[in-house]
């Protein structure tokens, strides 16, 4: 009996999809060309699901200072925050995020999957209560798990069902943090936020929001769903990533909360992993102030995300609740999924086979999301491709059991 048998159950299933074409966990780019273009096997192909909502991993004056840090500083820190891996640029990342959200505090950690890892598991522990949305992210997962609080989980996006289980709790000791997303990245459907504020401001509660989908993609100055909803002040604490809108890879934590300044000693995945190498800093610095400075970005996001959205569904695919950069084609099964995922490949089409069970409801999805990159013209080309092979494989017809 070998150590990998327990994960043989997954075995039939990747080898049923290796049968039929290319194998999604192992597509290797042999290039990429732009931020909306890249070569597969000596072919090229529209990127149609990253999550580089404003385009920025090309940009410029992003590349221009992320070189100009590496030449400065070295390619990496070799430590963590709390031993020598802090240096000025960390400093002034996190004061640009904490002004950016009008905060007291920010802090920075190595991948978005570690803020949360990070944030969760030492804001809640033993004899806390962390109530979670069902569909919440596997690192929100991991971080209860980490926690070790007492996890509770409420029906995705019903701000009903938070209260009822906020009623059950009563008087219960110990802390609260009800943790939700702005944008969930399968489905791209957006939090009932508001109502979720108002449920928090009636039964008490810290609220966290992960705004990793969402930064740079909603708000009036694109700082995410609590900005677009109103409801700042009702959140206690943002979650943010850099590998999407800022075109890097990392995580931060914000918030106005007294005595921030422990989290730096007391979170694990922040105090024993090596800090985020300069130039990733450096670019991420750049790209806050792109996000800032360029709302054009956000408009030509906006109106990408309505032209995919609406074609999908005009054309009759099965599509999510509202536009969004994120925009899921529901498939009738599995099999028909990857089929079709290998077809939009042939034809020039890159998104993401979204397969059980890292789905909402164990739906088979194909996960496309545009960036404010795209021209217009590569969107009608894709809606084109998915127009050809919708009829070819008889899927212009078939239901979303929406998750909300
Ligand atoms: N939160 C959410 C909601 C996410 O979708 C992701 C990544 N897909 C993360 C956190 C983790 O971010 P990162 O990939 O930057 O580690």
């Amino acid at each position: 009996m070998g150590l990998l048998d327990k994960h043989l159950g997954y075995r039939a299933p990747l080898d049923g999809i290796r049968a039929v074409g290319a194998d999604p966990s192992a597509v290797r780019f042999d290039a990429v060309l732009s931020p909306t273009e890249g070569m597969l096997d000596g072919r090229k192909v529209i990127l149609l699901g990253t999550n580089n909502y404003l385009g920025l991993t090309f940009d410029p004056e992003c590349i221009e200072a992320s070189a100009a840090a590496v030449r400065e500083w070295g390619t990496g820190t070799t430590g963590s925050r709390f031993a020598n891996g802090t240096f000025s640029g960390h400093t002034a990342l996190e004061n640009a995020l904490a002004g950016f959200y009008g905060r007291k505090h920010a802090m920075v950690f190595t991948t978005g999957y570690q803020a949360n890892l990070g944030g969760i598991s030492a804001l809640v522990g033993r004899g806390d209560h962390l109530i979670l949305d069902a569909d919440s992210h596997a690192s929100i997962y991991d971080a209860a798990k980490l926690s070790g609080a007492e996890v509770i989980r409420f029906r995705h996006n019903d701000p009903d069902d938070l209260a009822k289980r906020l009623r059950r709790l009563g008087d219960a000791p110990g802390g609260r943090l009800i943790v939700v997303e702005g944008i969930y990245s399968m489905i791209g459907d957006v939090a009932p936020l508001k109502e979720f504020a108002a449920v928090k401001r009636e039964m008490g509660g810290y609220l966290l929001v992960d705004e990793a989908h969402s930064m740079g993609v909603l708000g009036d100055k694109g700082r995410g769903l609590a900005e677009a909803a109103g409801v700042e002040a009702d959140v206690d604490f943002i979650v943010g990533t850099f590998s999407k809108s800022l075109g890097a890879v990392g995580g931060f934590l914000v918030s106005d909360e007294d005595n921030f300044d422990l989290l730096r000693i007391v979170s694990r995945p922040y105090m024993f992993t090596a800090s985020l190498p300069p130039a990733v800093i450096a670019s991420t610095l750049k790209a806050l102030q792109r996000l800032e400075d360029d709302r054009d970005l956000r408009v030509r996001l906006s109106a990408n995300a309505d032209r995919l959205y609406e074609g999908l569904r005009d054309m009759g695919f099965v599509v999510g609740p509202h536009a969004s950069p994120i925009t899921a084609v529901v498939m009738p099964d599995q099999a028909t999924a990857v089929m079709m995922w290998n077809a939009l490949l042939q034809n020039g089409v890159y998104l993401n086979l979204a397969v059980p069970p890292a789905t909402p409801d164990n739906q088979a999805l194909l996960r496309s999301s545009v960036s404010a990159a795209h021209t217009p013209a590569q969107i009608d080309e894709v809606l084109a491709v998915f127009g050809r092979l919708g009829q070819e494989f008889g899927l212009l017809k078939h239901s979303l059991r929406a998750s909300a």
